[in-house]
């Protein structure tokens, strides 16, 4: 059997619902919404340094599980409406946020790290960067050296970085999620030593995928743009 609501009243009922839901469901328990941003080449483009396999695991499965988890933790908190690099500093070194954190600075890192390649990377930096690095460790060579040598060196899941520390740029690595945007240093350049990033392509030989990265993608003019934002 079917109950006739005339028109104005069916009306009356909808903006009825709307005004409890208004007033009962606080803003923050919206759906929160960061999105897994495209990545800036074709899956394939960094073939063979990077396979086409393993960028469609480590982007369309690692990065987008980062994102959903993301969203799925700060629905219905206060931390729902913020962006995500607030969510990083916000949470950052709390133990009690730590699942919050690890997938929001996941989701940081690894927008920086597909930035930080390019099909024909590698090579040599530009002049504003090639002084800095001059600057701050002597020669290229020196340089180069050590970003291999800390970032193999990571033990475990992590990431190896070229920041800028107050003018002065370095080499740090970090454990699973963490993240030099939140110790004070401006990012210029990553590279994701974990598993997920080379053990298709290189198994366990961590050094070969580093080596080739520095060599043949990383993308000197992202970094130099980062110089000149920090
Ligand atoms: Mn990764």
């Amino acid at each position: 059997m079917h109950t006739i609501i005339p028109p104005d009243r069916r009306r009356f009922l909808q903006l009825a619902c709307v005004g409890v839901a208004a007033a009962v469901v606080p803003l923050h328990a919206r759906a929160a919404a960061h999105v897994l941003p495209a990545l800036p080449w074709a899956e394939n483009a960094l073939d063979p340094v990077i396979s086409a396999q393993t960028i469609g695991f480590h982007y369309g499965k690692h990065h987008k599980g980062y994102v959903d988890n993301l969203n799925r933790l700060v629905t219905g908190t206060p931390l729902a409406d913020a962006s995500l690099e607030e969510i990083v500093r916000a949470t950052a070194g709390k133990a009690d946020q730590a699942a919050i954190f690890n997938n929001a600075a996941q989701v940081w890192n690894h927008t920086f790290y597909w930035k930080s390649l390019r099909p024909g990377g590698g090579g040599k930096p530009g002049a504003a960067l090639a002084q800095a690095i001059d600057a701050s460790f002597g020669s290229f060579e020196a340089f180069r050296k050590e970003f291999a040598q800390v970032t193999v060196s990571q033990f475990g899941s992590g990431w190896g970085w070229l920041v800028n520390a107050g003018g002065t740029l370095k080499i740090v690595k970090t454990g699973n999620a963490e993240t030099p945007l939140t110790q004070g240093m401006t990012p210029l350049l990553t590279i994701d030593v974990w598993e997920h990033a080379y053990y298709i392509d290189y198994q366990n030989r961590r050094a070969d995928y580093v080596n080739a990265v520095l060599d043949r993608l990383v993308d000197w003019g992202f970094a130099e743009d980062n110089l000149g934002r920090g």
